[in-house]
């Protein structure tokens, strides 16, 4: 097993010198040379952890030994909230909800995030290196990559974002993490600033000679193969010859982990991408137009995206891995803002998923819906699943990804229900702590010199 990338198809590294990095140096996006295939016998009453194992393992085998990478998966999943770690929820007949929200965050994003800090630090001791977590964030991310580095001894995290623009909930949950190597930057500014900032930082030769910058953003590898986990984890619950997923969706990590499920051998009939008002998923699936809009603010903010960056990876997969074409399209489509995919990948891409989008008001009416019909409490984000889920009518087996805990998004649940969510006991200690952070004008060399000075 080596990696190529979606640029470079005959690129041949290892898994080790792909991990700490983001990108390939052509731009492209990480794949591995191959999908191995998973038995499903095998895996009939195993625990999540099990799973995880042998999903996980020949990714990583060459450099993570079978007993190393069983520590670092228990380690990883003690401090989940629920034993069963992603636990299924009957809604109704053949409709089923896949609880993500267990993770010391309260979003899925903890799934692969808190593997990822595990597995650093495993392999920083062993390689006595120290490294530096760059990232921006528009909430999610980077409480649950805050959370997963803490007190991580070899590296210094750094996350952007924007002041006064992400949830209070989201805020506290970064800036009242009181271990020293967690520097929250809060930009005076929008998400892009801040995102623009730490591409600029990541290309700057004065902090590469200084540090080990490392990318922890949605297309790092290892935090897709940690979500496959949980679509095997969750067919293997049911006594189903197949099933449907539903997957709310903005940068395309998760629907993809559900492709490479797939490919190694799980039966999926169906596989369904979500979007909010940000439809460029929904829009260049349909008509094969990849045009980005401009962003639009929404009850689901961490869908709220124009770039999907994961969607390379599919495009290159239904090219029949064709660097050539992918970099003819991805460069233009960078150049233009818009490109339109060949009709050959098109037809392919629209053989695997079915698209959907959904409103802001269909959202709350959604969940509303759910509250009354189910007694069930969702977030905005699961809510344009579940909308979805409500729609579909067939005899296979659905379910539907709930992505966060609706306690994260208050004001979204009060203007559904009129009433706030009860908010759970470890989300309840943030609001009583002191919080830090530092507030910086949307200056790359402001960002700059305050990392130099703490590295
Ligand atoms: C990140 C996130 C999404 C979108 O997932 P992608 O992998 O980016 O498609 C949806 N909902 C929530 C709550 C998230 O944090």
């Amino acid at each position: 097993m080596h990696y190529i990338s979606t640029r470079n198809n005959r690129l041949k590294e290892s898994f080790l010198n792909i991990l700490f990095r983001g990108l390939s140096n052509d731009g492209g996006l990480f794949l591995p040379s191959e999908w191995p295939t998973i038995s499903l016998e095998n895996l009939n009453d195993k625990s999540y952890q099990e799973v995880a194992h042998a999903i996980i393992f020949p990714y990583i085998k060459d450099d993570v030994s079978d007993s190393d990478l069983k520590l670092i998966i228990n380690t990883t999943y003690k401090n989940f909230n629920h034993q069963k770690i992603a636990p299924l929820f009957n809604i109704d007949k053949n409709k089923y909800i896949l609880e993500l929200f267990y993770g010391p965050t309260f979003a899925f994003k903890d799934y692969a995030l808190q593997f990822l800090g595990h597995l650093f630090s495993y392999l920083l001791k062993k390689r006595k290196k120290k490294i530096t977590v760059l990232g921006a964030t528009s909430g999610d991310t980077g409480s649950a990559a805050i959370n997963a580095f803490k007190g991580k001894e070899d590296i210094e995290v750094f996350i952007l974002y924007p002041h006064n623009n992400v949830s209070e909930v989201q805020r506290r949950q970064m800036t009242t993490v009181e271990e020293p190597n967690i520097h929250n930057l809060a930009i005076e500014g929008t998400f892009d600033d801040c995102q623009r900032i730490v591409k600029e930082l990541f290309v700057d030769e004065e902090i590469q000679s200084k540090t080990s910058l490392t990318a922890i953003n949605s297309i790092n590898w290892i935090r897709i193969i940690a979500q496959t986990v949980y679509y095997f984890w969750s067919y293997l619950q049911l006594n189903e010859e197949k099933v449907n997923f539903i997957v709310p969706s903005g940068n395309f990590g998760n629907i993809f982990s559900a492709r490479v499920a797939k490919y190694m051998g799980l039966p999926i009939n169906e596989l369904h991408i979500v979007t909010n008002e940000n439809d460029i998923l929904y829009r260049s699936i349909k008509t094969g137009e990849m045009k980005i809009h401009k962003v639009k603010q929404t009850y689901s903010p961490s869908m709220d995206i124009q770039i999907s960056s994961n969607f390379e990876r599919q495009l290159f997969e239904s090219s029949d891995r064709d660097s050539i074409i992918l970099n003819e399209l991805m460069i233009s489509f960078s150049k233009k803002r818009e490109v339109n995919i060949p009709n050959n990948i098109l037809k392919n891409i629209q053989s695997i998923y079915n698209t959907h989008t959904v409103t802001d008001s269909e959202v709350l009416q959604t969940i509303r819906e759910f509250y009354d019909k189910y007694d069930y409490l969702s977030d905005p984000h699961t809510a344009t699943g579940l909308n979805v889920l409500n729609k579909l009518n067939t005899n296979v087996t659905n379910i539907s990804l709930a992505c966060a805990h609706p306690a994260k998004f208050k004001n979204a649940i009060f203007d559904a229900i009129k009433k706030e969510p009860p908010i759970p006991h470890d989300l309840k200690k943030i609001f009583d702590k002191e919080e830090k952070m530092t507030i910086l004008e949307n200056k790359k060399e402001l960002v700059k010199s305050k990392i130099l000075k703490l590295i």
